[in-house]
């Protein structure tokens, strides 16, 4: 599924930056220092690189991830602020504060990137590599830690080339990343709320905001757990049933594809097809969108056809059960 790639590593310098930015527009992944960690980079408007990115780390499941752009006018353009998220925008970026917020309305992340949701991770890196690249692309990336799934977050590049060699298209070295610690996420969905501790303190938050922050009650080692009851959705949640691994059609459900168009029973109020061809990458970039489709139609529930395992397929099957969840 992944193509072999022979993996560039090379230095900071402007040459370095233009090939960058080219490699992340034509949908490519590159990995770069950010005052963190090393981040895996792809076009957050690109749903196939994000996917290919997923595939590249080995992830079992769609995270939404954080989509970095160089200045807070470009993150003003993805989502939309409120006095809390200003004032913390103000005082913290650039830097290792990622802020959750809603989606602004034609936000053109792709919908695997936010797994989804409605809400949207922004965050402005500091660190001058990261910010050439972002400002030559000209479009917000996301940007997990380079390293596969289950290994820790890489802070220079020989850690990301151990990692991932073969797997992504550049590596540009500029160092050791000088934090090591990734960044403090705070969600202002209205009120302020710390979803995860990271390199901007607690006590700053708090000085900054003038208020005490509510504890922080989800372990971030669980990240299907609600921070808090009615607080934030954790994943996508159809309005439609979902009912899994169909052989065919009920009445009143609408049908996701995969691979055929079509299976027997009856008519389905709707139709959107995963990918034609089989491609598991081609789905996964689909997923969410399609999910918003069809539970757009009305149909009261939605079969889905079997999805294979191999590959994306994997974290494709855990946010598909998660989805189809009773709640
Ligand atoms: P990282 O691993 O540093 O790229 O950070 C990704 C983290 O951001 C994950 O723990 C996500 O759960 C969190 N995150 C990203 N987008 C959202 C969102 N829309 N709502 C809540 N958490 C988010
Ligand atoms: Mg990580």
């Amino acid at each position: 599924m992944t193509v072999a790639l022979s993996t560039r590593v090379l230095k900071p310098e402007k040459a370095a930056i233009d090939a960058a930015a080219r490699c992340l527009r034509e949908g490519g992944l590159v990995a770069f220092p950010t005052e963190t960690v090393y981040g895996l980079g792809a076009d957050a408007t690109n749903g196939e690189a994000v996917a290919r990115l997923y595939a590249a780390k080995g992830r079992p499941s769609f995270n939404p991830l954080i989509a970095h752009v160089p200045d807070i006018a470009a993150a003003r353009a993805l989502a939309v602020f409120n006095a809390p998220a200003d004032r913390l925008a103000a005082a913290f970026w650039p830097g290792p504060l990622t802020l959750v917020l809603p989606r602004r309305a034609g936000c053109p992340v792709s919908d695997l990137a936010t797994a989804g949701l409605d809400t949207i991770a922004l965050r402005v890196p500091s660190h001058p590599v990261a910010q050439d690249i972002l400002r030559a692309l000209g479009r917000p990336v996301v940007a997990p830690s380079a390293n596969r799934s289950g290994h820790v977050s890489p802070t220079d590049a020989a850690h990301v080339l151990a990692d991932l060699d073969g797997r992504i298209d550049l590596i540009v070295d500029g160092g050791p990343a000088a934090i090591g610690m990734e960044s403090t996420i705070v969600a202002c969905l209205p009120d302020p709320v710390m979803l995860r501790p990271g390199g901007v303190s607690r006590e700053a938050i708090e000085a900054v905001l003038g208020i005490s922050l509510p504890a922080t009650t989800r372990p971030e080692a669980n990240e299907s757990a609600p921070l808090a009851p009615g607080m934030l959705a954790s994943h996508y949640a159809p309005r439609a049933q979902l009912r899994l691994n169909a052989a065919e059609v009920r009445a009143g459900e609408a049908l996701l594809a995969f691979g055929p168009d079509a299976l027997p029973g009856a008519q389905a109020e709707a139709m959107r097809n995963l990918a034609p061809r089989g491609d598991v990458l081609e789905a996964a970039a689909n997923l969410f969108s399609h999910l918003r489709a069809l539970d757009a139609s009305g149909a009261r529930a939605i079969a889905v056809m079997p999805i294979p395992y191999e590959s994306l397929g994997e974290a494709i099957n855990d946010r598909l059960a998660r989805a189809a969840a009773p709640r």
